[in-house]
């Protein structure tokens, strides 16, 4: 048995029979990154020997009978911009490349209580600006399918390392489609939840209209766990709602007879990748033969979506990064003769240049004189978006689209042209304009062998319906019984 190939599920199962340890999986783990880790970069900082401490104390708690907890000693990584008490949380930056979080995150909060263990800190583009992870002022991460290619972003550490076996599941955080679309690239599952169904207390923030904490896992019985463990309402956050406690996995039924699922005709035209395409209409097939009614229907949205989301999240950006000055937060110049000079040459040293970029972009479409021709412009179609969403999901229970365009690019193929990463978030920023649920799944690969994700978005609150239909779906096209990503286990050091 190859611990570290196994789910969360698997590993609970094997724990509850007393075919594992948790001393035996932490250390399997702590192994991988160990041997793998080099490889791959996806992580800003580990915390291994802290690991296995830890495991050891709760293998002895659950010897002595004190804990009972199902998650008791599953290893976790968790995105660089969710604090954890105590780690090094550095949102890919300069600027906080020393910051120790004084506090935990609320889903950190809550995964501590189930003693989940946390692994490391993975690696994401600069304050998850970014489709790539190649923003990150540290890194940059491969992907595990090709390891000259980009495992997509910004949550691109949490998804390659799931990918590449070096943590069962992940945290990311999803302002555009920074979980959804690297899960797409690496073949795993992601999830955004409803904007306020989680908690975002201790998430440093991007957009905060847009930001949603969410989940990176292996299949989709994992994704309803992690999701039904971080959910609900926290006083900390006032945009988070309470819809009561619910598990999440009760709704997966392997069913979707009757189920009404539109394909919005605009996102399969021009720039979708042909081999992308197929897959999809594949699925829908799939879909079909399984008893869902799946129909080609008109969202019109497609043409507005990327400047509204890159109107409204700059202009939120450029407020939340304000507090990073050197003074309040972040990184301080050495020398300095002024306090005004501190605030530049912190900001300057400190930031790297797209989320430079966004800051100026943000300031200016917020700016008077331009604040009517471009933030409220965009505030105006983002309820036109919702509208067009709301309409949908009149008749039908689901949207299927792709992810992503194409699959994995090239490190360093886009790098150098900011417009044609933003292209690449075509797929995924309409459902955070809009606050709804999405879910990527993995549909298959391409001719280069690199997997294709599926996008499944939902009514909001809907994350059972999407979960189901995501769950259906694996149980019948069996994708990692199929695919692997080679890359990394043929990478030189073997297991
Ligand atoms: N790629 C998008 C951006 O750069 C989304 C990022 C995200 O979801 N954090 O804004």
């Amino acid at each position: 048995m190859n611990i570290t190939d196994l789910t969360v599920h698997e590993l609970q199962e094997k724990l509850k029979n007393k075919e594992l340890t948790v001393t035996e999986i932490t250390e399997a783990y702590c192994n991988r990154i160990e041997e793998k880790e080099k490889d791959i970069d996806s992580f800003n900082t580990t915390y291994l020997d802290e690991a296995r401490n830890q495991a050891k104390e709760i293998q002895e708690k659950i010897n002595n009978g004190e804990i009972i907890g199902d998650y008791a000693g599953i290893p976790i990584g968790i995105k660089d911009n969710i604090c954890v008490k105590g780690t090094r949380t550095t949102c890919s930056s300069k600027m906080l490349e020393n910051f120790i979080a004084p506090y935990s995150a609320t889903v950190a909060e809550k995964l501590n209580a189930e003693n989940i263990i946390t692994l490391g800190k993975t690696n994401m583009d600069e304050f998850a600006m970014g489709t790539s992870t190649e923003n990150s002022a540290f890194k940059i991460t491969k992907n595990p399918w090709d390891l000259t290619r980009v495992p997509g972003g910004s949550s691109g550490g949490s998804a390659a390392a799931v990918a590449a076996n070096l943590v069962p599941w992940a945290l990311g955080s999803d302002t555009g489609g920074s979980i959804r679309q690297p899960a797409s690239l690496c073949g795993i599952v992601g999830l955004k939840p409803t904007y306020g169904l989680v908690s975002r207390y201790g998430l440093i923030a991007y957009a905060s209209s847009l930001d949603q904490i969410g989940v990176l896992t292996k299949d989709v019985r994992d994704s309803a766990k992690l999701l039904t463990l971080i959910a609900g309402k926290d006083e900390k956050d006032s945009t988070s709602e309470d819809k009561g406690n619910i598990n999440y996995e009760d709704c997966l039924k392997n069913d979707v007879k009757g189920l009404k699922i539109a394909l919005p005709k605009e996102f399969f035209g021009e720039g979708l990748d042909k081999e992308v395409k197929d897959k999809l209409y594949e699925a829908a097939e799939i879909y079909k033969k399984l008893g869902a009614e799946v129909e080609e229907i008109s969202v019109d949205i497609e043409k507005y979506v990327l400047a509204t989301y890159y109107i409204i999240a700059d202009a939120e950006a450029s407020s939340n990064l304000g507090r990073f000055d050197g003074i309040r937060y972040g990184h301080r110049t050495n020398e300095y003769s002024n306090i005004e000079e501190i605030f530049k040459k912190s900001r300057s040293e400190g930031f790297g240049d797209e989320v430079k970029r966004r800051i100026i972009f943000g300031t200016y479409v917020l700016s008077s004189g331009y604040y009517d021709a471009y933030y409220k412009k965009a505030q105006k179609l983002r309820t036109y978006i919702s509208n067009e969403f709301n309409k949908a999901f009149e008749k039908y229970d689901i949207i299927l689209m792709p992810t992503s365009p194409t699959t994995a690019f090239k490190i360093g193929e886009k790098s150098g042209d900011p417009m044609q990463l933003y292209l690449a978030d075509i797929d995924t920023v309409s459902v955070n304009v809009a606050g709804l649920p999405g879910i990527s799944i993995p549909c298959g690969v391409d001719s280069k062998g690199l997997p294709v994700g599926m996008q499944l978005i939902g009514n909001k609150f809907q994350e059972e319906t999407i979960l189901n239909a995501a769950y259906t779906f694996e149980q019948e096209y069996k994708f990692r019984e199929k695919y692997k990503p080679q890359a990394i286990n043929k990478s030189k050091i073997l297991i």
